[in-house]
């Protein structure tokens, strides 16, 4: 397969590598010259525990040096799919699927107005990368990818899709509920990541203060209130219970929010906490601990 992904930091790189190493042919796409120009002459270096993997994708900071792929995978932070996708659409030809396992919502929609949304396929993934340098990742955690069409069912493409990844090595499950999957990762990102940013506190020390506690369960209240006038029907006792879990079992991470944070980068707020606001606004809900939550990010983005 001719696989192009848009934006190869971590996760697009780490995607890509493996991608690349089963067989495939893979350009990684990236603003970034050093780290194109490092992949290029030294090969892309994956870290694994103790051990470094080699792989050769190709790089590059143009499509035009790609041409049409049969899959294009968005690896950009949420904050810039629209801008990514409109501006690589000669990616895009008449067979091609593009695929979005970003996290925060609103990724399949920002690529909708620009591609048939019948091409879009969205999912999760429970992979972790941190970018350690130019051509050098780390592969930080292992964990089920689950994929789905954007407009719902099942069909041989998605199915081709998952097989590609699961040569690749990703553990790759197809669901027909994709938005489901999407709203499920949403509410671990809003519990969690916003909450991790403010207080630069890892993941597990949410567990230990009754008023973090509090409002990580407002925060996800919402959140699942939200997603039931979409249409969901989630449980918020058990979806606050899987949100209290996930951080309890990455205890010791820092949330990309606070990644973000500290690094003086621009965070996802508006794709995950953010996005329960606008899209709590369509149903006439008030979302106040979200909306909350989102400014005082923005402020912290605005004074560092
Ligand atoms: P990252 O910042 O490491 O990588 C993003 C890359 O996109 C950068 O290299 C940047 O130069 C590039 N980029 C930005 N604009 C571009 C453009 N217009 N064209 C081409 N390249 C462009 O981010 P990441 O950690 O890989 O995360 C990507 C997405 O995956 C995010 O939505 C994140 O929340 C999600 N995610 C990350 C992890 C993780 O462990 N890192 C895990 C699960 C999900």
């Amino acid at each position: 397969m001719k696989i192009a992904i848009i934006g190869a930091g971590a996760m697009g790189s780490l995607y890509g590598g493996y991608l690349a190493k089963a067989g495939n042919e893979v350009f990684l796409l990236d603003v970034w010259q050093e780290h194109v120009d490092a992949i290029n002459q030294q090969g892309l270096v994956i870290q694994e525990g103790e051990d470094e993997v080699k792989t050769h994708p190709q790089a590059v900071t143009s499509h035009q040096e790609i041409g049409t792929a049969d899959v294009v995978i968005v690896f950009v932070k949420s904050i810039h799919t629209g801008n990514a996708v409109k501006h690589n659409l000669n990616l895009v030809g008449e067979n091609t699927l593009l695929l979005t396992l970003q996290n925060g919502y609103g990724n399949a929609e920002a690529m909708a107005e620009y591609v048939d949304p019948d091409k879009i396929i969205v999912g999760t993934t429970a992979q972790g990368a941190t970018l350690l340098g130019p051509g050098l990742i780390r592969h930080a955690g292992k964990g089920a990818t689950h994929i789905g069409k954007f407009t719902g069912g099942r069909d041989a493409k998605v199915e081709n899709l998952a097989e590609m990844l699961r040569q690749a090595g990703f553990e790759t499950k197809v669901s027909e509920q994709a938005m489901e999957m999407i709203w499920a990762k949403l509410f671990i990102n809003v519990g969690i990541n916003a909450l991790t940013g403010l207080l630069n506190i890892a993941n597990g020390q949410l567990l230990h203060c009754e008023e973090t506690l509090a409002l990580m369960k407002l925060a996800v209240g919402e959140a699942v209130a939200v997603a039931n006038a979409a249409g969901m029907a989630f449980d918020p006792e058990k979806v606050l219970a899987d949100v209290k879990k996930i951080a309890e079992a990455t205890g010791e991470n820092r949330s990309s929010m606070l990644q973000d944070l500290t690094h003086q980068r621009k965070t996802e707020i508006d794709m995950i906490n953010g996005a329960i606001v606008t899209q709590g606004r369509l149903y006439g809900m008030d979302t106040p601990v979200n909306e909350t939550l989102t400014r005082l990010i923005k402020s912290k983005e605005h004074f560092q």
